[in-house]
C-alpha cells in the first residue's frame, strides 16, 4: 500500500498539533464519512479547528497529514489526555456508507497498523480506539458495530504475521536441500564471501539471496553486540570461499582451532557428544577447541549489551544528527544493532 505525505505546515502547529510527542500507541477512527483520504487530509491541514489526526487511509492509499512526533486532537481526552497526547491517530475513510471500498480500506488501515507496530517495536497491545477514551465516543463506528474489534485486532495480527512469516520461513528446506538457516551460518562462518560476491555465489547455487541474508540479519541481530562482533564481523573480514558443500569432517585443509572454535559456535559441529565425536572424527583437539568456545561464549555474555533504545528514541537521534547521513548512517545503525529500514521509515514519517 502506498502512503503519501500531505503534512501541515508549521505554521498551523499551533493549531493541529502543538506539542511534541513521544507517541505510545495507535489510536483507530472512523471518519464517519463518504470522502477519500487526501480529501480528508486536505480538509483537516486548511480548516481552523483543533480536530487533527496523523492518517487518513481509504481503499487506495494512506496519506499522513501529521509527523508523528507531533500529538493531534482526534481523542475527544482534552489537553493532557493520553489519546491526544501519546498516540497517532488513524482515520479510516468511507465508514458512512461502507462497502467494498471501505473493506479495502479496512484493510489498508490494518496494513499501516502493522507497519507502525513494527517499526515501533510494539505489539498488538498499542493498538487502540477512539472508545477508550475520554467521552468514549462511539468510533470507530463501523468496525464496533459491523466488522467487530477483535476481527480488526486479528486483521492487523495477520498482517504482522506475514514480516514473520520470513523469519519462521527460515526453518523450512529450501529447493535444494540446505534449510536457511543452515545456509545463514554458513555465510556467517565466511564460506559464501561478500557483499556481490557473496550475491553471485548463492544466487549461482539456486538460492534465494535475500532471504539467506535476511536470516543472517535475523541471526546477527539476535546476538549481543560482542558476539555479532565476534561472529558476523568475520564475515565481513573473511576472505571468500565459496563452497556450495558442507564442511564435512576430514576436509582437506585443517583450520586452526580459533578457526573451529567460530564455526562451533556458529552451530557448524553440534552439541555435547555429537561434537566431541565429529571434532575427533575430523582430528581436532575437542579439549583445545572447547576451551577457545568457552573463552568466547564467557566474553560475550560479560560484555553486557547496553541497554537497546527504541526505534522511536533512535529516530529522533537520527533526526537531531547523531547517526551521520547516507551509507554511513546506515552502517552505524545496521552496526549497533538496529534495523536500519524501520528506523529509515520512521524518520522519514517523523519530518
Ligand atoms: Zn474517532
Amino acid at each position: 500500500m502506498k502512503i503519501v505525505q500531505m503534512l501541515c505546515p508549521s505554521s498551523k502547529y499551533n493549531i493541529k498539533c502543538p506539542y511534541s510527542m513521544e507517541a505510545e500507541g495507535i489510536c483507530i477512527h472512523n471518519t464517519a464519512n463518504d470522502a477519500p483520504a487526501v480529501n480528508e487530509i486536505k480538509y483537516m491541514i486548511s480548516n481552523n479547528k483543533e480536530t487533527s489526526f496523523h492518517f487518513a487511509v481509504d481503499d487506495i492509499q494512506a496519506v499522513q497529514g501529521l509527523p508523528l512526533d507531533r500529538n493531534g486532537w482526534h481523542a475527544s481526552d482534552g489537553g493532557n489526555g493520553r489519546g491526544n497526547r501519546k498516540t497517532i491517530a488513524i482515520e479510516i475513510c468511507y465508514s458512512k456508507s461502507g462497502g467494498d471500498r471501505w473493506l479495502k480500506a479496512l484493510d489498508n488501515a490494518a496494513e499501516l497498523t502493522a507497519e507502525l507496530l513494527i517499526d515501533h517495536g510494539w505489539d498488538i497491545s498499542k493498538v487502540s480506539k477512539h472508545q477508550d477514551y475520554g467521552n468514549h465516543k462511539h468510533c470507530p463506528h463501523r468496525i464496533l458495530d459491523e466488522y467487530g474489534w477483535d476481527n480488526f485486532l486479528n486483521l492487523i495480527k495477520s498482517k504482522m504475521g506475514k514480516s514473520t512469516e520470513t523469519e519462521t520461513k527460515t526453518d523450512e528446506a529450501v529447493s535444494s536441500g540446505k534449510t536457511v538457516v543452515t545456509l545463514a551460518r554458513e555465510v556467517i562462518a565466511g564460506r559464501w564471501g561478500n557483499g556481490a560476491q557473496r550475491k553471485a555465489n548463492l544466487t549461482a547455487a539456486g538460492y534465494d539471496y535475500a532471504e539467506i541474508q535476511g536470516a543472517v540479519n535475523d541471526i546477527c541481530a539476535g546476538k549481543s553486540v560482542a558476539d555479532k562482533v565476534a561472529t558476523c564481523t568475520k564475515s565481513t573480514t573473511s576472505t571468500p570461499t565459496p563452497a556450495p558443500t558442507p564442511a564435512q569432517p576430514a576436509t582437506p585443509a585443517k583450520k586452526s582451532n580459533d578457526e573451529i572454535a567460530k564455526e562451533v559456535m556458529a552451530g557448524k559441529w553440534g552439541n555435547g557428544a555429537d561434537r566431541k565425536a565429529r571434532l575427533e572424527a575430523a582430528g581436532y583437539d575437542y579439549a583445545a577447541v572447547q576451551n577457545i568456545v568457552n573463552g568466547l561464549a564467557g566474553k560475550s555474555t560479560q560484555t553486557t549489551t547496553p541497554a537497546k533504545k527504541s526505534n522511536e528514541a533512535i529516530a529522533r537521534e537520527v533526526i537531531a544528527g547523531k547517526w551521520g547521513n547516507g551509507n554511513q548512517r546506515k552502517q552505524r545503525l545496521t552496526a549497533a544493532g538496529y534495523n536500519y529500514a524501520a528506523i529509515q521509515r520512521l524518520v522519514n514519517r517523523m519530518i
